[in-house]
């Protein structure tokens, strides 16, 4: 039985958590909850205490991601899904284009497919382990993407798209993304994300960075006589994020931890420091797939690996999903593929929070259990 392999004390990581969302939640930011505790948690959400967190976190993503002027971060309850949702209602005016390359870019392109008041979107697609890209299409006010694709481990850059209507906005997944890979502002009209993958905070509460022509876009489709559920609205968004308020209750514990970690990435050099995390510790696994004969990176295109999620197919005479009970049987957690993909696979979420040399030591792990296996 795999789970009966026991790693060598001296091989394992510090600490064994590599999932990609909830992941790993450092020690510093429950200490830094824990530190006021008091004065903090369960306390009214519309009173200076915790509308100071919120104004702290909102300024330090507007350092992190070096927002242009203008740009502003707007934040609301559901997470990225509630997002979809969101954007559907107030931000497509009619015409979208999906790039759809796996399982969260498909879901946000059948929302808005489904949508009654919407027109019918394009969807481009490609197979899982590669990426489609944008082409210019007249009538689209919308082109919709993920930055990184969580479940195959594809990442592509954002990018406007040449010869688009020029009031077309660009809005960008940003959910695994957000932190851990390179971006430049002025590419997007709308970066949202959620605070369970680079931030290691908890989910249940996205944030969009949004520019003004999306802010424009929201005001102009929010005076037309579109039915918006109240709870998705953007523009109640906007106005209550201006205030560092939520529209209703959000989880305060998540907010303090998410501002924790951005000033963590702040104070340490700022995106370029923690996307450079990310980064070596991806670095890491392909160099380390690449020169195993039992294992290959998935993506076959190096530019197109992610830098925060890596996906590593495993030879068909050693079955991945042993070698996850393995590892978890030793602390070493949520290694395994996206479950609809389907492949004899392993996959690692390396966000800003991993440290590069726990990456080391679980490839270490996976060769011992590998070799114990075979
Ligand atoms: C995790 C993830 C989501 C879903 O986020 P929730 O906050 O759980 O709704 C959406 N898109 C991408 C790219 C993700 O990685």
């Amino acid at each position: 039985m795999s789970d009966n392999i026991k790693i060598p004390a001296d091989l394992l990581p510090l600490d064994g958590r590599f999932g990609a969302g909830p992941s790993k939640v450092r020690k510093e930011q429950v200490d830094a909850l824990s530190s006021v505790w008091q004065s903090y948690l369960g306390t009214s959400h519309r009173q200076k205490t915790v509308k100071s967190q919120v104004g702290r976190l909102r300024s330090g993503l507007s350092d992190l991601f070096a927002l242009p002027e203008g740009y502003e971060v707007i934040l609301g309850n559901g997470g990225s899904t509630a997002f979809w949702d969101a954007a559907a209602f107030g931000l497509i005016r009619d015409r979208a284009q999906f790039l759809s390359f796996g399982e969260f870019g498909a879901k946000f392109a059948s929302g808005v497919k489904d949508a009654p008041f919407l027109g019918e979107p394009t969807i481009r697609k490609s197979d899982a382990g590669d990426a489609p890209s944008f082409e210019a299409e007249a009538g689209v006010d919308a082109y919709c993407s993920p930055h990184n694709e969580t479940s195959t481990g594809v990442a592509v850059t954002p990018k406007r798209v040449t010869g688009a209507d020029p009031d077309s906005l660009m809005i960008i997944d940003a959910t695994s993304a957000a932190g851990g890979l390179m971006v430049d502002a002025k590419e997007f009209d709308t970066y949202y994300f959620a605070p369970q993958k680079s931030f290691g905070s908890d989910g249940g509460i996205w944030f969009a960075l949004m520019s003004p022509a999306a802010i424009a876009r929201v005001a102009e489709i929010k005076a037309t006589n579109r039915w918006i559920a109240p709870f998705l609205d953007l523009q109640t968004a906007v106005d209550n994020s201006r205030l560092d308020q939520t529209y209703n209750t959000p989880a305060l514990a998540t907010i303090l931890m998410m501002a924790e970690q951005v000033d963590w990435f702040n104070s340490n050099g700022g995106l370029k420091w923690s996307a450079g995390r990310s980064s070596e510790s991806s670095g890491v696994l392909y160099d380390w797939a690449e020169a195993n004969p039992l294992a290959t990176p998935f993506v076959t295109d190096p530019a197109k690996r992610s830098g925060v999620v890596a996906t590593i197919d495993i030879d068909d005479s050693i079955d991945a999903t042993l070698i996850c009970k393995a590892l978890r049987a030793n602390g070493i957690v949520d290694t395994d593929p996206y479950r609809k993909l389907g492949r004899n696979q392993l996959r690692i979420a390396v966000f800003p929070s991993v440290d590069p040399d726990d990456v080391r030591a679980l490839t270490r792990c996976i060769d011992y259990v590998i070799g114990q296996l075979s």
